[in-house]
């Protein structure tokens, strides 16, 4: 259908519902999902109201008074809060936030952006949910499934979800979820749920309880039948544990790199065969641009749902091939006097950061350093002794860092500059290392975010 007709028809089928005939949703959060889900509520009919506890940005502040959309910000009125019939919780705002807690003593219905928009599509819904790999996962998803489909990619990733079916309405969506994003789910239920991943992150939001953290990203499967499908790590131990615990209703299609798999994906010395049905698609595991073995396991996530929706094998492998990986993920930035300088700031945890040093050649001048979120670095601890030569801690506060690896290498050094950490590490690095930044913590001590940290590095390299 052509854009403006459809355009025309949504502003006929608003104009039927009186104003505010669907109900009152207030909305908590004026960030991209805030917003995205206001103009998708309001063009269904709903009086809708946004409230931001912080500044909103200009942007969004311009579109809510394009489309005459009541907001506040910098605070919470709770007299136009508490009289909401459904409020929609933007995923950043924690359950111990005032306002929150009020709404949830009157019970009143809380849902997240991607409840509240699924109802207004009939799209068949991948949802991609883990601790690591969810954005690599869902990008090379939609890579290859949009050879083929009408398709969209929402979620954290982009213009949000409830904002991409107002205006394209796609016909398959590929969604990168948070778990912050499951917890207020009620009906949501996707065609097929990945699973990445579990490892401990973001615990301050789960009562410091990794059985809580691990049970909202669950929650991606807990509406699906038979028909529909959960695909997961099988060499995960968290995963399989709480399935075993926990069975779910799904159609399991697990993969592995150490195990054969009957229905699902598995490694067979270099190559990836999947089965769904006895129906095999087999690739090389080496011929694809993305490097380490968590990206064989992304790989396999991706190309089972593309399998699964019986995209054409050669499509598949072909898609495989041209996908050049997203940016701050172990990106090569360049190479000066054979020195391979790489971008991994996105490696926020040490999960991420444990599979770039086991992925990058050695000898490695490792950039490390940020907001510590509780980490436990031993499992690295055989990474740093076999292949890193020098430490470069970028960070305010550094103590744990130097505690913990100081004695391990023969260069350890400490900065709060990138500019200095990158001349640094330019002054250690010879000929054949690497020169790897995949920080395992997060960036808001120096850095606006990960992607301003990623950017600085790669000024920084360039500008060498
Ligand atoms: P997410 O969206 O879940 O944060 P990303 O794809 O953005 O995941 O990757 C985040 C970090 O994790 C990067 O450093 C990346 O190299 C690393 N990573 C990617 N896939 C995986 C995986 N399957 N397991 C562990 N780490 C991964």
């Amino acid at each position: 259908m052509n854009q403006n007709k459809k355009n025309t028809q949504q502003t006929q089928k608003t104009a039927l519902l009186s104003e505010g005939a669907a109900g009152y949703l207030v909305i908590l959060g004026g960030g991209e999902s805030g917003v995205g889900t206001a103009l998708l509520a309001k063009a269904n009919g709903y009086d809708v109201f946004v409230s931001d506890s912080n500044e909103i940005k200009e942007h969004y502040k311009q579109v809510l008074e394009h489309h005459a959309i009541n907001w506040e910000e910098g605070k919470h009125t709770e007299a136009k809060i508490l009289n909401a019939s459904m409020v929609m919780k933007s995923p950043g705002i924690p359950e111990h936030v005032q306002i929150v807690k009020k709404i949830r003593d009157r019970g009143i219905s809380v849902v997240s952006e991607i409840e509240f928009a699924a109802k207004f599509t009939k799209a068949t819904i991948i949802g991609i949910t883990g601790s690591n790999g969810k954005t690599t996962t869902a990008t090379l998803m939609h890579h290859i499934l949009k050879q083929e489909l009408n398709v969209g990619l929402a979620g954290n990733i982009g213009d949000s979800f409830a904002k991409q079916i107002l205006e394209h309405d796609f016909k398959n969506y590929v969604l990168e979820i948070s778990s912050f994003q499951l917890d207020d789910i009620i009906d949501f239920r996707p065609k097929i749920a990945v699973v990445t991943n579990i490892t401990p992150d973001h615990l301050d939001r789960y009562d410091y309880k990794f059985e809580n953290y691990i049970a909202s990203k669950f929650r991606i499967a807990k509406n699906q039948t038979k028909d529909d499908f959960l695909i997961y790590d099988a060499d995960d131990e968290v995963i399989t544990q709480y399935l075993e615990n926990h069975p779910v209703h799904s159609t399991l299609l697990p993969f592995s790199l150490t195990k054969t798999i009957e229905n699902g994906a598995y490694l067979d010395e270099q190559k990836i065969i999947i089965s769904i049905n006895n129906n095999q698609l087999i690739m090389s595991a080496t011929r694809n641009a993305l490097k380490g073995k968590h990206n064989i396991k992304n790989v396999m996530a991706a190309s089972t749902v593309a399998h699964l929706l019986k995209i054409r094998k050669q499509a598949i492998r072909e898609s495989l091939e041209s996908f050049q990986g997203v940016e701050h993920r172990l990106e090569s930035v360049l190479k000066i006097n054979k020195v391979q300088y790489i971008n991994d700031s996105k490696a926020t945890n040490v999960n991420a950061t444990y599979y770039a040093l086991e992925s990058v050649n050695a000898p490695i001048v490792w950039i490390v350093g940020g907001v510590d979120k509780g980490n436990d670095y031993e499992g690295l601890f055989r990474f740093v002794n076999e292949k890193v030569k020098a430490i470069i801690c970028l960070g305010k506060d550094n103590e744990k860092l130097k505690q913990t690896f100081k004695n391990m290498v023969e260069v350890f050094h400490e900065t709060q500059e990138m500019n200095e950490a990158v001349r640094m590490a330019y002054k250690i690095a010879e000929a054949g290392d690497s020169v790897l930044l995949s920080p395992a913590c997060a960036s808001f001590d120096l850095f606006e975010n990960y992607e301003d940290r990623g950017r600085q590095f790669k000024n920084a390299v360039r500008n060498l």
